[in-house]
């Protein structure tokens, strides 16, 4: 049992440390995405150098490509030298070094000035780009990297001065001429960065660790440390069931609130000379808090980046029963018990929402059922598997 409190221990250690870090640049949840986006942004204008004439111009199906195909010549043509002229200037504003810093707000913005709803606003004195977290959530990488591509836009100097998203410039005519001119360099990036395979074409979306809600179920075997009175009864493993509900205030949130529900089941039999039957059963109710944080922040694959951890420590109270019979007697007792409950678990994205877990835990429910003389005052470690859905 010492074993187990000390591996519990070194995985906490050990994922706390660069969390820590982590936590300590100001991140949070959305930071890892937003960095991986800026870097395949850096990749595709890289990639932009190879050919620049053509950077504006594409055939096909794809929402971004046919952003690009609708583009008169003399467009495609600005477009393309726009990105050739701009391309070290957009490349070294991406970069931390530019004093360039990200705001993330909960829900879409107001832009006064515009009176409309953005997306995200970049504020050129302040050296900041405000962004929707709930936004950026739900869009896919394609969508992320045209939004922040437009909004850096906004830090170009072109022709003597800032683009404004009002007024026309070159052949992009209008009112929001300027908002088209980023729209179309943001579209020419992710087909440039599709094209250099920076960005998946395939957008196949892996579940965000960006939820505010979140179920889970999982199951596990425990070897729990327990006394019998009978001699000849033979141990064996409980299985472990829990149910689970987190809230987290904000798809960025760190810290959540959490209640979860945990059933053990242990059914034992007796040597066949002793004959002895027993079923133990022990339920307890938790709430707790829970630390959610990016296993690997650094990562730059979209599943990789979403792959993501939660500490949950708990405390509540339950139930706890036990039956030992055999061909004689049956001798039943049941208490109220009060327990505490800790457990690490990692979450890999799948589709749809759907996450698989991992987990390590160790609860701690003491008891003493005297008439039958079984007693529990150690610690219990396990090791669960289980599936949850965020939303
Ligand atoms: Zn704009």
């Amino acid at each position: 049992m010492k074993f187990s409190w000390m591996l519990f221990a070194s995985v906490i250690w050990s994922t706390y440390a660069p969390a820590s870090t982590f936590i300590g640049n100001g991140g949070n949840m959305l930071d890892p995405t937003l960095r991986r986006i800026l870097n395949t942004m850096s990749a595709a204008l890289t990639s932009a150098k190879d050919n620049p004439e053509d950077v504006c111009a594409c055939r096909g199906t794809s929402e971004h490509c046919a952003a690009l195909e609708v583009l008169s010549e003399e467009q495609q043509k600005y477009c393309a030298a726009f990105i050739e002229q701009h391309n070290e200037e957009l490349a070294s504003l991406i970069k931390p070094s530019s004093g360039i810093s990200h705001v993330w707000v909960e829900d879409r913005l107001s832009d006064h000035k515009q009176h409309r709803q953005a997306d995200a606003i970049a504020q050129l004195a302040k050296k900041r780009i405000i962004l929707s977290e709930t936004k950026f959530r739900d869009l896919n990488d394609a969508g992320r990297l045209q939004l922040l591509t437009h909004e850096y836009g906004h830090f170009l100097i072109h022709n003597g001065k800032a683009i404004e998203d009002q007024g026309s410039i070159g052949p992009f005519k209008g009112a929001d001429g300027g908002r088209q001119l980023l729209d179309v360099v943001g579209a020419a990036l992710v087909v440039q960065a599709r094209r250099s395979y920076a960005l998946d074409v395939d957008d196949s979306r892996f579940s965000g660790a960006f939820y505010r809600w979140r179920i889970s179920y999982s199951n596990a075997d425990q070897s729990r440390a327990q006394s019998f009175a009978k001699p000849a009864f033979q141990a064996q493993n409980a299985t472990v069931t829990h149910f689970s509900l987190t809230y987290y205030p904000r798809p960025n949130s760190q810290l959540g609130y959490s209640v979860r529900t945990s059933g053990v089941e242990k059914d034992g039999h007796g040597s066949q000379k002793a004959g002895v039957d027993s079923s133990f059963h022990l339920w307890v109710n938790y709430l707790g808090l829970e630390w959610r944080g990016i296993l690997m922040p650094w990562s730059q694959g979209s599943w990789a980046s979403n792959i993501h951890y939660g500490l949950f420590m708990g405390a509540g109270g339950g139930s706890v029963s036990h039956k030992i019979s055999d061909k004689y007697n049956t001798e039943i007792q049941s208490k109220d018990v009060r327990g505490g409950l800790a457990e690490l678990s990692v979450y890999f994205p799948l589709k749809y929402g759907f996450l698989a877990s991992l987990g390590i835990g160790v609860d701690y429910t003491p008891f003493k059922l005297e008439t039958i003389n079984v007693q529990n005052r150690q610690p219990n470690s396990q090791i669960s598997y289980g599936v949850s859905y965020g939303f």
